[in-house]
């Protein structure tokens, strides 16, 4: 996963836990991410930057299109559960011509904004708060 495609990975788990929230599918930030397996500081920061207006749907009277959204948004963000166990190789080369095998990490909670996942593991700087350069990948 690329910096950008974690990006915008993870700007598609917010839009998601958006919906549902202000659907009222879940009450509060904190049900949805522990549902979901989501940091709670993210999801209340997701929530916060918005006006926080719920517009309650009567879940017995659904139209097919409010159950289609909604039916997408879960799927969303159970997907982050896959992600979650499935991360990507870091990849950093290493001495020998190998390359590191471990996982990238998950980010803080105050990374997301730069993407859920780092595209290095722990050991190679994935959990520095700025983006890596480009060259570095070279170095290594
Ligand atoms: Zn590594």
């Amino acid at each position: 996963m690329t910096p950008q495609e974690s990006r915008e990975f993870t700007e598609r788990l917010e839009k998601a836990a958006l919906l549902l929230l202000e659907t009222e599918m879940y009450r509060k930030p904190d049900d949805l991410a522990r549902r979901f397996g989501l940091p709670v500081p993210v999801v209340r920061y997701w929530w916060r930057k918005t006006d926080q207006i719920t517009r309650p749907v009567d879940q017995s009277q659904l139209s097919p299109r409010e159950v289609k959204s909604i039916r997408k948004a879960s799927q969303t963000l159970e997907g982050w559960e896959k992600v979650k166990r499935y991360r990507p190789e870091c990849g950093a080369k290493l001495t020998g011509g190998r390359r590191c095998k471990r996982s990238v990490v998950i980010r803080q909670p105050e990374g997301w904004s730069l993407g859920a996942l780092a595209d290095r593991c722990r050991l190679h700087g994935g959990l520095s708060k700025r983006p890596r350069k480009k060259a570095k990948d070279d170095e290594e």
